[in-house]
């Protein structure tokens, strides 16, 4: 398969992202932070998440990562755009059921509510699950060494260490509400982990 398919759909995939978060972060500025917690380690991964979100693009913009370039084959294109399209719609679920308590850091909002409806009564983390469905997904449709899995390396980087600090500032500022959810959710899967 040619290339071009790889880049429509990467670009395609990006721009309804950007258009999903975009909202979320325009209306997040404007509610004010209780508690934050956001230290050296949380900047050093987001800074890592943004390059790995953009490592992509550079990709599709210019020749530098074309060393790590390999064919593009039907089936995990295949593969990649169905992960794609699941994590996508998993992301939009999730922003809409957090609404104004999305942070992209780990912060408590003034009004925070617990969130236990909708797609977070299935899982605790599903915005963390869709980003590791799109970055599994981009890892399978873009048929490069490097541009291809390093969302995928930056998100579980990001998961493996925030989700612990992330679930003890829930239960910091919701106590047995949160214990009460945790009781009966698991993490990422519904019904395994
Ligand atoms: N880990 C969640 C949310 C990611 S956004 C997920 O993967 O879906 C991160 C912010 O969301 C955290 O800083 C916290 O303020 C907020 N948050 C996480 N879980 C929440 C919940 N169940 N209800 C309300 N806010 C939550």
């Amino acid at each position: 398969m040619h290339p071009w398919f790889a880049k429509a759909v990467i670009l395609l995939a990006t721009v309804v992202m950007v258009l999903i978060r975009a909202p979320h972060g325009q209306r997040s500025r404007t509610i004010k932070v209780a508690k934050t917690y956001k230290g050296p380690l949380e900047t050093m991964l987001l800074m890592l998440a943004w390059l790995g979100f953009f490592l992509p693009l550079t990709w599709i913009a210019t020749p530098w990562l074309a060393f790590a370039d390999y064919p593009l084959r039907g089936l995990p294109f295949g593969a990649g755009l169905l992960c794609l399209t699941l994590g996508l719609w998993v992301f939009y679920r999730s922003h809409a059921d957090l609404g104004t308590n999305w942070s992209i850091t780990l912060e408590v909002r003034e009004k925070h509510q617990l969130v236990t409806n909708g797609i977070y009564r299935h899982v605790r983390h599903p915005m963390y699950l869709s980003l590791l469905l799109y970055s599994l997904g981009q890892a399978l449709a873009l048929p490069n060494w490097v541009a291809g899995p390093c969302y995928l390396i930056a998100f579980m980087l990001l998961f493996g260490l925030r989700v612990g600090p992330e679930e003890r500032m829930m239960r910091e500022a919701f106590g047995e509400d949160y214990d009460a959810y945790m009781a009966h959710t698991r993490r990422l899967v519904p019904g395994l982990w």
